[in-house]
């Protein structure tokens, strides 16, 4: 099998090379994005290795199949990038690695509550500069706090349990309510409900129509003044302009985000000496009651392990034609 990957980074290469030795395909690492213009480099590959800001869209769908292309092994959970009714016109079938570390992703959530509450980003910089000042570094106990965790699937259910270790009160929602949740402690509850009881608000669900955006300002104004909001999940899960009104009003006391909504863009790369020329992102910058990370919540050597290993096995299993265990439909 002959592999092409897109928006492929050293460590990308160094956790797949490793992982090969079982398998022995020919990997090809492209570090350019897939688009309408690079798609055509798939020629003579029959799987097309994306990541999550890869745009798998219908025109490029149809370039990828007129280049001989049968698979796209997505290295991530997430698929809302695919369009699959276009892929499955094309006869191209997706996969995808539904679990890898559901502890990396929700131990990076409580990093950045942690974080947020308890300053330490700033507190390091401080003391550096010789200022042992506390002003402006007052926490909270996370003991006796609600936090309400929307979406518990695999990493909603992770964060839950630290969160009860932490003596939190959880609230979730979910479309499906499970005995693994009243294990947990969790509190199954309305949306209304969590919003008006969490002081922390956390999104755990993927990007689908229903959830684009389901932070919006109605949301906002329906959650405890003062509230701390995290997104590790999609960034479209969250509509950033209504964040930063509320950010402005201090509904919002604390914003946490690991994704963002046009972070194609920005994120995995170096822009450091280049001007960024996104406002919103910009603004949301400014605040220093914002925490922003470039999409590395998964980034654990655990969960890079795991990525490389699934997604070389569901190649496998298509190159030997059998059942498609990760199958995207
Ligand atoms: P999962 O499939 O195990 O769980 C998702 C849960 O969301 C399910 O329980 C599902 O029922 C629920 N859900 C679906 N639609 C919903 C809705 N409208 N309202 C409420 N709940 C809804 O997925 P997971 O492994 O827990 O991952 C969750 C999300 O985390 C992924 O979809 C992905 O977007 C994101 N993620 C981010 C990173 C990162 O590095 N930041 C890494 C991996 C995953």
């Amino acid at each position: 099998m002959n592999v092409i990957f897109f928006s492929s980074k050293a460590y990308d290469k160094q956790f797949f090379q490793e992982a090969n030795q079982q398998h022995g395909f020919a990997l090809n690492f492209m570090e350019m994005p897939l688009t309408t213009a690079t798609a055509i480099l798939a020629k003579g590959h029959e799987v097309v290795c994306v990541f999550v800001n890869d745009t798998v869209s219908a025109d490029i769908l149809q370039v990828l199949a007129e280049q001989g292309v049968k698979l796209i092994a997505l290295r991530s959970a997430g698929f809302n990038n695919v369009d699959l009714k276009a892929a499955a016109a094309v006869g191209i079938k997706v996969v995808r690695v539904p679990a890898y570390s559901p502890f990396s992703v929700a131990e990076h959530t409580i990093a950045l509550i942690l974080t947020l509450n308890r300053k330490t980003h700033r507190a390091y910089n401080r003391v550096k500069e010789g200022n042992f000042s506390l002003n402006g570094l007052m926490g909270f106990d996370l003991y006796g706090k609600t936090a309400g965790l929307i979406g518990l699937g695999k990493i909603g259910l992770c964060t839950a349990r630290i969160l009860k270790g932490f003596g939190c009160r959880v609230l979730g929602y979910d479309m499906v309510e499970t005995e693994e949740q009243r294990e947990i402690g969790i509190e199954f509850s309305s949306l209304d409900r969590l919003y008006r009881e969490s002081d922390i608000v956390s999104l755990h669900c993927p990007l689908t129509p229903q959830t684009y955006h389901i932070i919006n300002e109605d949301a906002i104004s329906k959650m405890k003044k003062g509230v701390m909001l995290i997104n590790t999940s999609r960034g479209a899960l969250v509509d950033t302009k209504a964040v930063i009104v509320g950010l402005k009003s201090e509904q919002i006391s604390n914003l946490g985000l690991d994704v963002y909504e046009e972070e194609a863009d920005l994120f995995f790369e170096d822009l450091s000496n280049k001007v960024i020329q996104d406002d919103v992102f910009m603004r949301l910058l400014s605040f220093n009651n914002v925490l922003i990370t470039g999409h590395q919540a998964f980034f654990t050597s655990n969960a890079l392990q795991s990525i490389a290993e699934v997604t070389l096995q569901n190649i496998a299993d298509f190159a030997a034609n059998r059942e498609l265990e990760n199958e995207v439909q």
